[in-house]
């Protein structure tokens, strides 16, 4: 049975992720230090015999005796609002965390996954946006802990592979959204969800005119564990290709909760890109893989849950 390491697996997307790869017949190391994740994402996943959880930072190195045949690396804040809260601990993550996760790959000459981002082509200046474009960038504006993170973390993956030889890929990841993202988690799709269910506002930035491309986490993960499969080196979009702008977001999630709720346009956050959607060919071709999971159905989805979950109310 082949072992994998999944740093941030107390996350939204590595919890499914752990999921995925156990019912898949893989022993699954689970690796968090509970910064954005949650405990009771790790107490649902420690059911499952074949999964064991370490609690540690990965900025600090980690030792493990045993075999190791792939390590999947999301472990870093990804919501605006956590890495706004935690600027140095989210530079920090995607550059000596990634180096520590990349140097396990090195040493058990295992395959090596990066979950990078859709920011990496920060406010882009073509739609969509391919892997061969090099982004539009703010070096020094407050997302750029973030996007030169993951931007740093790509360039030291690709440095791996081409002076160390380990086996890379990099997912690049496009607004993913569905159960388990947390109450709190400020991200668009659970915020606006929350606010409907509570008959509150809903706290559309800037003009609403801004777009995103929004993918079903089912389907987001499916790409993940195609792509680690492949034989691909470098990076390939994973995202839905389907482009929304925030009002229609808004008003749809009005309907489908059926809620009172009206709409409240408040400041738009510094550098929040104005048009984000992915090309995905690559993803298609190379992969076989497809988005399944149209917004509306995803949001059905994804408002059962948050209508399950014990504090909302
Ligand atoms: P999340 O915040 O839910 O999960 C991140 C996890 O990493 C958390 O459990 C957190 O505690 C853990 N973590 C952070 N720093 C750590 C450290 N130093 N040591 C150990 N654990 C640490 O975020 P998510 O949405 O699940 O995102 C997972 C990954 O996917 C991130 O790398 C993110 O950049 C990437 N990504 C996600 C999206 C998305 O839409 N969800 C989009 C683009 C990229
Ligand atoms: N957004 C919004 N209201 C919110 C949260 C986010 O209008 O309560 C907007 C945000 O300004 C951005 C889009 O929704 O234009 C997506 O934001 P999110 O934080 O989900 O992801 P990211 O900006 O990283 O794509």
């Amino acid at each position: 049975m082949d072992r994998i390491l999944i740093s941030g697996v107390a996350g939204f997307l590595g919890y499914h992720l752990a999921r995925l790869f156990l019912q898949e017949n893989y022993q699954v190391i689970g690796v968090d230090n509970y910064l954005t994740g949650s405990r009771k994402n790790v107490t649902d996943l420690e059911v499952h015999e074949n999964f064991s959880f370490l609690y540690h930072d990965v900025t600090k190195q980690l030792y493990l005796e045993e075999k190791i045949d792939g390590i999947l690396h999301l472990a870093c804040p990804a919501s605006p609002v956590d890495y706004l809260k935690y600027p140095l601990e989210t530079l920090r993550v995607c550059s000596v965390g990634t180096q520590n996760m990349l140097e396990i790959a090195r040493t058990k000459s295992c395959r090596f996954i990066l979950a990078s981002t859709s920011e990496v082509y920060g406010d882009p200046k073509v739609n969509p946006q391919s892997e061969d474009y090099w982004g539009n960038v703010n070096p020094i504006g407050p997302r750029s802990v973030y996007d030169e993170g993951k931007r740093y973390a790509e360039a030291l993956t690709m440095a791996y592979y081409r002076n160390q030889a380990v086996e890379i890929k990099i997912a690049r990841i496009f607004n993913t959204y569905g159960p388990r993202m947390r109450i709190e988690d400020g991200r668009v799709v659970s915020n606006f969800i929350v606010q409907a269910l509570r008959e509150e506002p809903l706290t559309v930035y800037g003009d609403g005119a801004q777009t995103r491309s929004f993918c079903y986490v089912t389907d987001e993960i499916k790409g993940i564990y195609k792509l680690f499969q492949s034989q691909f080196t470098g990076p390939v979009n994973i995202g839905n290709a389907e482009e929304t702008s925030v009002t229609t977001l808004a008003k749809l999630i009005i309907k489908l909760t059926n809620s009172k709720s009206d709409l409240y346009f408040t400041e738009l956050p510094q550098d929040d890109p104005q048009i984000r959607q992915p090309d995905i060919s690559l993803a298609q071709n190379l992969l076989g893989w497809n988005p399944e999971t149209s917004l509306e159905k995803g949001l059905l989805e994804t408002i059962e849950y948050f209508k399950g979950v014990t504090s909302l109310s």
